[in-house]
Formats: C-alpha cells, sequence, structure tokens
C-alpha cells in the first residue's frame, strides 16, 4: 500500500532501527519503546490487520512468531518477553499494517492489560 507507513519502513523508504529482515517479514525497533524491549514484527506484504488474514497467511505468522524469541533475546530480553498483536478499534490497533509488539526486559513487563 502506497501510503502505508509499515510498507514504506519495511522497502526501506523510510527509516527505522531495523534489527531483522527475512523474505517474509522485517523487524524494527519501536519508535516509542514502552519498554526497555520493544520490536515490532510485520509481514513484508501489507496485511491490514489480524482481522484480515486468512489460511493462506499461515507461512507468514509462523515466521513472525518463530523469530520473536530470537529477537527477544538479541535484544535484551532472553528471560521472558510478550507478544502483543493489537487488532481494530477494539484492540487500539494505531498503525493499520498488521504487527506484533515484543515487549521485554530485564524487568517483568506488568500486568496484561491495565484495568479500566
Ligand atoms: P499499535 O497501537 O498499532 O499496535 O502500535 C503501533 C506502534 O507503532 C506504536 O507502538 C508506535 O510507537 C509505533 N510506530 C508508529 N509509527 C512508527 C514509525 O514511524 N516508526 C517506528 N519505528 N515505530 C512506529
Ligand atoms: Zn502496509
Amino acid at each position: 500500500m502506497s501510503d502505508c507507513i509499515f510498507c514504506k519502513i519495511a522497502a526501506g523508504e523510510i527509516p527505522a532501527r531495523k534489527c531483522y529482515e527475512d523474505d517474509l517479514v522485517v523487524a524494527f525497533h519501536d519508535i516509542h519503546p514502552l519498554r526497555p524491549t520493544h520490536v515490532l514484527v510485520i509481514p513484508r506484504k501489507h496485511i491490514a490487520s489480524l482481522a484480515h488474514v486468512d489460511a493462506g497467511d499461515e507461512s507468514v505468522l509462523g515466521r513472525m512468531l518463530s523469530v520473536a524469541q530470537k529477537l527477544a533475546a538479541e535484544n535484551g530480553s532472553g528471560d521472558g518477553f510478550r507478544c502483543i498483536i493489537n487488532t481494530g478499534r477494539v484492540g487500539g490497533q494505531e498503525v493499520p499494517h498488521l504487527h506484533l509488539h515484543i515487549l521485554g526486559g530485564p524487568e517483568p513487563v506488568g500486568p496484561m492489560v491495565a484495568k479500566i
């Protein structure tokens, strides 16, 4: 998608602190980190959200998870981490290109969701 910020990061058209890329996914540090480790993993191709995937996306979804452990360890969170995929309005998704947040250490990330 031509006006998608994460597509532009994946294509190298706007800068980001990339820490991993392969044929299916790209990972980079969140511009506003919420924890000492805060890495985003995205599919190279534009997928708007987890609500927009189909069975043909299983390989890229699997790759996003399978690189998470490696990226967490390499980026200072080898002793555990949390993965979050915010989805749509109710899920609080702000950037409409599927992304997996990896949040971590060295201290515990904290409660799973804030009380409302
Ligand atoms: P969401 O709320 O959609 O799950 O999370 C979007 C995340 O993308 C936020 O944590 C935000 O800080 C991050 N983000 C938004 N724009 C940029 C950008 O241009 N570069 C980087 N590295 N992160 C971004
Ligand atoms: Zn996109």
